[in-house]
């Protein structure tokens, strides 16, 4: 019944109005941000880790490997309930009654049958390439793995000492374009924790702050609210990381954002601040698999 309705969502969200699209109603799990921030500051188990993984060569043309838990407390597994029958055939299966038949009146003559409405067929539902397309890419950067849309965990990134993220913006207003850099741990700490404490009532929309970035402000002509970022032409290209530090993911389209989650392997169709959200915490859990970012 779930995935039924889960389906509804899918098949709906592009053409209803947001007002009438039900909310969730499933409980999020709390999550506490100033554990999660208490857990994440001191790191002598991660030198640790970072020592474990050293010791298994693993370079930046390999996959990541799924890392240790950093320092989120693992949720419990909940026992999962088993599954009721919820359609009348497989009650009947389950309770065989018998019931006397009356007897059958003659077949009707043969009418054609309605045909059942054709099932939405989904366009390539893994997240491979299509067809065309490699598996692996050249890494765009060095943060960034050989799958598409796909950045390396912190443990990698400690480990192979990058601490600063950087890329390219523009200035909207003098054109002026230049590198900055943010700090990977305080950029990625300051996001974690607005996760932590927003994520329940986020509805898994992206909020306006996310929708509409606050763009840095312009060295050159100092124009504030000035440097939008500059975002690859070619998607495989696309500095995910340096936008989602930067907290200008926003500034990406609707396709390019469609083309994360194609890759990354969640549903893609809704509207930009649905599929905004799915992709900030999409790249929040390539970061830290362990943290509090996986989609309910
Ligand atoms: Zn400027």
């Amino acid at each position: 019944m779930t995935s039924r309705t889960t389906r509804k969502f899918a098949l709906c969200d592009d053409d209803l109005p947001e007002s009438s699209i039900p909310k969730r109603t499933r409980p999020f799990r709390e999550i506490d941000p100033i554990e999660y921030a208490s857990m994440w500051t001191p790191q002598p188990p991660l030198h640790s880790e970072l020592n474990l993984n050293l010791s298994l060569g693993l370079s930046s043309t390999e996959q990541p490997q799924p890392p240790p838990p950093l320092h989120f407390p693992q949720p419990q597994p909940q026992p999962q309930p088993q599954p009721q029958p919820h359609n009348p055939f497989e009650l009947l299966m389950l309770q065989p009654i018998h019931i006397p038949q009356p007897p059958q009146p003659p077949p009707p003559p043969l009418q054609p049958q309605p045909q059942p409405a054709p099932r939405r067929i989904r366009r390539n539902p893994t997240h491979a390439p299509g067809p065309g397309k490699s598996l692996t890419i050249l890494p765009p950067f060095p943060w960034a793995t050989n799958r598409r849309a796909q950045v390396h965990n912190l443990v990698y990134l400690t480990q192979k000492g990058i601490t600063t993220i950087s890329g390219e913006v523009q200035c909207k207003r003098c054109d002026q374009r230049y590198q900055i850099e943010y700090n990977l741990k305080e950029k990625f700490l300051e996001l974690a924790q607005y996760i932590a404490k927003n994520k329940h009532c986020l509805h898994q929309r992206a909020p306006p702050v996310w929708l509409n970035p606050t763009l840095p402000r312009c060295n050159l002509c100092h124009q504030e609210n000035s440097m939008k970022p500059v975002i690859a032409e070619k998607k495989k290209s696309i500095n995910w990381l340096f936008l989602l530090l930067g907290q200008m993911v926003g500034c990406c389209t609707l396709e390019q954002l469609k083309y994360f989650c194609k890759y990354t392997g969640n549903h893609r169709t809704g509207a930009k601040d649905r599929i905004l959200y799915l992709t900030y915490l999409g790249v929040c859990t390539q970061l830290d698999p362990s943290g509090p970012f996986r989609i309910q």
